[in-house]
């Protein structure tokens, strides 16, 4: 069957299993945003069904004042390795992008691994590895981490800003958002496994399915939700990669090097145990240590950007009044206008 043909047929399976109210389903991940976004699936749901972004960009959920302190950190004397989304958010000074304009190293690397193999090769630089995103992106970080302890690598340090998701969605939830189920990250469950959300349906009578990003698994897994509307439950639609129990050898690696800490969200502010930090263990190879740095204050906003309500999923980004006018993305003002699975920038390429 066409894709064409197949998305007609889940519309058809979603028209039976409208529970005729509001219905809205929140996609955590911001590659779902994505995907549902270019797949126009936002469009063929009735009205009643809403889809809202999540906290679930990586780049965009880093608070403001980590970003000011990344800046900081590249004012060191250090390369500073990073994801290539990273470079082009604005601080409240600077960007990476303009630190690297003004003479300061700012390296792009596609994996952690990669940073730490620069390290190998050039002794007398200080490479620090920005650490930022969740669950999909941490065991990699950590095994760099044991590795350069492993080999002696001395000049080479993780600065941690990871978070953690099932802390944040409890924080959602708590703060009395208005979802009536989760489409949870496909990549991050990957990891976790499905356990990490039982506490949503049992403490809150709210669904979620672990979907996979074609437009058929996200479709099947808005069927899923629907068809469970009325009992709550965690389910696993993405089951070709991930187990309930997850991988558990990424789980020991991520462990052994890691800590929960607090950590502030991008619009969300300070949520407890939602963050990570290097243990005491790898202090060596904790660049907040090495270049005792850390971010200040709370939570600073940018001026007219709406982020913290986009990815609260209170408003849509094109709901933002700086939306394709001040903001796109040749000049994004905020994270969400910059990050390849920011919603601003899903909204911008894929139209609203
Ligand atoms: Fe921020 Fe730009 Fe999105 Fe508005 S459109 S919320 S300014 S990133």
């Amino acid at each position: 069957m066409q894709q064409t043909e197949m998305i007609k047929k889940a519309k058809e399976i979603i028209d039976v299993f409208n529970p005729g109210v509001q219905f809205n389903i929140m996609e955590v991940c911001g590659s779902h945003t994505m995907a549902i976004s270019k797949f126009g699936l936002r469009q063929i749901l009735p009205k009643n069904i809403r889809l809202i972004s999540g906290p679930g960009c990586p780049v965009c959920v880093t608070a403001q004042n980590e970003i000011d302190s990344i800046i900081e950190l590249s004012n060191k004397n250090v390369v500073i390795a990073t994801f290539g989304d990273l470079i082009r958010v604005p601080g409240s000074k600077s960007s990476l992008q303009q630190q690297r304009a003004a003479g300061k190293e700012i390296k792009v690397f596609y994996s952690p691994l990669d940073a730490l193999k620069y390290a190998e090769e050039n002794t007398t630089k200080e490479v620090v590895f920005i650490g930022i995103g969740f669950e999909t992106t941490i065991p990699t970080v950590a095994v760099t981490i044991k590795e350069a302890k492993e080999k002696n690598i001395k000049n080479y340090s993780v600065y941690c800003l990871h978070k953690t998701m099932p802390e944040t969605l409890r924080a959602l939830l708590e703060g009395g958002s208005n979802v009536q189920g989760f489409l949870l990250p496909g990549h991050v469950s990957a990891i976790t496994g499905s356990k990490i959300y039982e506490f949503i349906p049992k403490e809150f009578g709210v669904s979620g399915v672990i979907s996979g990003f074609e437009a058929m698994d996200i479709l099947m897994s808005i069927i899923m939700l629907l068809k469970n509307y009325k009992n709550s439950s965690i389910e696993i639609q993405y089951k070709r990669v991930v187990r309930k129990e997850g991988n558990i050898k990424a789980q020991k690696i991520i462990e052994e090097i890691f800590e929960p800490c607090d950590s502030t969200w991008r619009g969300l502010g300070k949520i407890k145990g939602s963050g990570l930090r290097i243990k005491d263990k790898y202090k060596d190879f904790d660049a907040a240590v090495k270049f005792d740095i850390k971010p200040i204050g709370g939570e600073i906003e940018i001026k007219g950007c709406r982020c913290g309500d986009v990815l609260k999923g209170s408003i849509y980004p094109n709901e933002c009044p700086l939306f394709g006018k001040a903001c796109t993305p040749e000049n994004p003002v905020g994270p969400c206008m910059v990050s390849s699975e920011g919603s601003c920038a899903a909204f911008y390429k894929y139209g609203a």
